[in-house]
């Protein structure tokens, strides 16, 4: 281990804690542990392999406050946003996996053409052995916890190398698992930067999953692509939320708000770009200016929009908003990034532009910050082009009320989801996919191949001999 580190609250600057880096030359050892554990915990039935879940579950509802204290400390986000997005989703994700490991893992039985008349056709989901899981520091509880388990749940030994821009909660995770009793290495986590992600990059895992940026899915996508490492990419989006007039008013501008604005925008998926039909537009500008101000700021729990975690990720939310002020567009609320007093702590004011076009980094680079840019279109046909008009495509929102319309503009958009009168909520629901189109990523997970994605699929030809 090299010497410790210390952590900072972005909320607060307080000092939080410190946390030692593994370092490079542990991280062969850490692989030849998780290989040796794989020989076990492949071995077991699924249904004994959950019941170390199910204490995790419970262990982690016991300690729910303590853990939404770190992550809110770790991430600067409000206490209450670490609870409901980050260890509700992921003890949601436990129960789903709880739920449907043993089946979704089972032998099934496939048909038999006449041509093989006589033998009998089954599909095997075989673990893959030893999966890297490589995490990022938004909601770094679930964006980890989910896959790890999913990788687990399915035979696999697991090496998690959570965010070091948020650490305490690496920290964390790795003490739940050893209080739950995990059999020793099935889970082992590596903690620091990308120096350590790419040692264990190179170490040759059978798997990686990794969630993050579009620079290091490209990073990563070329390392494993030379050793033909069977991944999936978790990447980034610019999320375009389309409001036609006939859709409720005052639901669309609060999905604005809440999808552009929560965790102070730090989600893939966030509202990135907000196209409302012109009929309508002034009005609806009005009234989200007027609830944006409403929004309180602050480390309370009762409090709105919380800080930004990464102080690297202040300097490209400003950097947008200048070059669309320079290009003129208007600042309908926040203040110019100048003006921002940002320390040890970083609170960003929402910031909704208008008179934007897509000729503006704002509307063309991931943000993942507090900025909300809008802009009328004038026909469905604009809408969708507009939409589809980015090298994007994690998630969209459709907001109408005419059904056929939504469900017409819906199968239009290129992207991995599309929530028709809402944002956001897609990811809620561990039963449908999640991933991405274009530059968003590859592969899928959540939904019937959350668990099988980890497992080789084996094809299985039987004769009666
Ligand atoms: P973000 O900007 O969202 O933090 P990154 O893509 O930089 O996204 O980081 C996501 C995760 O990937 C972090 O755990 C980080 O340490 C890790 N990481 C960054 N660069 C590399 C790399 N070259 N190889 C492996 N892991 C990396």
């Amino acid at each position: 281990m090299q010497p410790a580190w210390k952590v900072y609250s972005p909320a607060t600057g307080e000092e939080i804690g410190e946390l030692a880096e593994t370092s490079l030359s542990e991280t062969g050892f850490i692989y030849e542990r998780s290989n040796t554990a794989f020989k076990t915990w492949s071995q077991l039935a699924v249904s004994e392999r959950l019941v170390y879940f199910k204490r995790l579950r419970h262990l982690m509802a016991e300690k729910m406050d303590e853990i939404a204290e770190i992550i809110s400390k770790d991430t600067g986000k409000v206490k209450t946003e670490a609870i409901v997005a980050d260890i509700m989703p992921t003890l949601d994700g436990i129960i789903h996996i709880e739920k449907h490991a043993v089946k979704s893992l089972a032998r099934k039985k496939a048909a038999t053409p006449l041509l093989l008349i006589g033998k009998k056709s089954y599909i095997e989901y075989m673990p893959r052995g030893v999966v890297l899981i490589i995490s990022p520091w938004n909601y770094p509880l679930q964006l980890a916890m989910v896959p790890i388990l999913s990788a687990a749940a399915a035979g696999n030994t697991v090496i998690a190398k959570p965010s070091e821009i948020t650490p305490m909660v690496g920290k964390c995770m790795e003490q739940l698992f050893i209080e739950a009793g995990f059999p020793e290495d099935v889970i082992q986590f590596a903690h620091g930067g990308k120096e350590v992600g790419a040692a264990l990059v190179e170490h040759n895992p059978d798997y990686i999953f990794f969630t993050g940026s579009v620079r290091t899915g490209k990073i990563i996508g070329e390392a494993v692509a030379k050793k033909l490492i069977p991944c999936t990419l978790e990447l980034g989006g610019k999320d375009p939320m389309i409001v036609f007039k006939d859709a409720n008013l005052e639901r669309a501008v609060n999905g604005a708000l809440w999808g552009a604005f929560t965790n102070s925008g730090q989600v893939c998926m966030s509202v990135e770009r907000l196209y409302v039909e012109r009929p309508i537009y002034d009005q609806f500008l009005v009234l989200l200016k007027e609830k944006a101000r409403e929004l309180r700021q602050g480390a309370a729990p009762s409090d709105d929009v919380g800080s930004m975690t990464f102080p690297a990720q202040v300097g490209i939310v400003a950097s947008h908003i200048k070059d669309a002020v320079q290009n003129g567009a208007v600042l309908e609320t926040g203040t110019d990034p100048d003006e921002w007093k940002t320390g040890r702590t970083l609170f960003l004011p929402p910031a909704i532009l208008s008179n934007v076009n897509h000729s503006m980094a704002i509307m063309k680079e991931e943000t993942f910050g507090p900025v909300l840019p809008i802009m009328p279109f004038d026909d469905e046909e604009e809408a969708i082009a507009l939409a589809n008009d980015s090298k994007y495509g994690l998630n969209a929102s459709v907001w109408t009320q005419d059904d056929v319309k939504a469900n017409r503009v819906a199968g239009r958009l290129v992207t991995g989801a599309v929530v028709i009168n809402d944002v956001l909520v897609s990811v809620a629901n561990h039963s449908l996919p999640f991933g991405g189109a274009k530059q968003s990523g590859i592969g899928r997970y959540h939904g019937e191949n959350s668990m099988r994605m980890f497992c080789h699929e084996k094809a299985i030809v039987k004769d009666s001999g």
